[in-house]
Parts: structure tokens; C-alpha cells; sequence
């Protein structure tokens, strides 16, 4: 566990919320992408070593899409920066920890992470990420 790696915010329209966190707030925008696997348009904004990382639902199947409908727009996941993926995820489950990904997989980036269960977190969904991890950047 070496930092927060980002924060990410459960939105409904990533254009509405730039409004907020670029124009009002004024975070810079550093970029957008969708990523297939969890049905998401991701639109980051770097914040001192961590960023925020605004996620709108690419359709109605999307984890987001899901979240909003049940509790509306806010805070959906911290992001923690591991070393080793696979090795953390390995303790984890030895600790007993209930994973949603037993197999990291693929996110923004191109980064290996992995969700953990919010029912062994005490409420927060963590997502863990592999630093450098990326062949993008
Ligand atoms: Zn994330």
C-alpha cells in the first residue's frame, strides 16, 4: 500500500460535472476514455499525486449506472496503489477478505487492478492498482 491512487466519483453526465470540478473547482482535465469492461466513460483530473476520476455509465448494465439508480451520484470507490497486484490480492484472500476480481483485470490506462467487496471493507469499495503497471504511460 503505497498512496491513494484516485478517487472515483459516481456521476451522471461527465460534461455536467466538469462544470463543476474543472470550471468551478478548477482541476485541471488531463483526459477521457472508455473502458469496455466495466462500461464507463472515465474523465481524470489530476489533485496534488492522486487524481479524481469522474465515471459516467456507458449503459444501463454498467456498475455506475447501477450505483446512481440505488444512491444517486457521490463517492463510489478509493483507489489504492499497490506494488504487487497479485500478491496483495493473495494475502487478502488468506485474511479472509472477500474479492470481487479473485484476477486483476484490465482498467483505465491499461493498469492491472482489482475491486475488493465493500461487505469486507467496512462499506468502501476498494479498488486496488498496480503501480506502473501501464504500457501507456
Ligand atoms: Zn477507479
Amino acid at each position: 500500500m503505497s498512496k491513494i491512487d484516485h478517487l472515483g466519483i459516481a456521476v451522471r453526465s461527465i460534461a455536467e460535472a466538469l462544470k463543476f470540478f474543472r470550471d468551478t473547482l478548477g482541476l485541471p482535465l488531463k483526459g477521457e476514455e472508455i473502458v469496455p469492461d466495466q462500461r464507463v466513460r472515465v474523465a481524470m483530473l489530476p489533485l496534488g499525486d492522486a487524481r479524481i476520476e469522474l465515471l459516467e455509465a456507458t449503459d444501463e448494465q454498467s456498475p455506475i449506472a447501477r450505483f446512481i439508480a440505488r444512491r444517486g451520484e457521490g463517492l463510489h470507490h478509493v483507489c489504492i496503489a499497490v506494488e504487487d497486484i497479485e500478491a496483495t490480492l493473495d494475502r487478502l484472500k488468506a485474511a479472509g477478505v472477500r474479492l470481487v476480481d479473485e484476477v486483476p483485470r484490465c482498467g483505465a490506462g491499461g493498469h492491472k487492478i482489482a475491486f475488493l467487496h465493500p461487505s469486507s471493507t467496512h462499506g468502501v469499495l476498494i479498488e486496488l492498482v498496480e503501480e506502473h503497471s501501464s504500457s501507456s504511460d
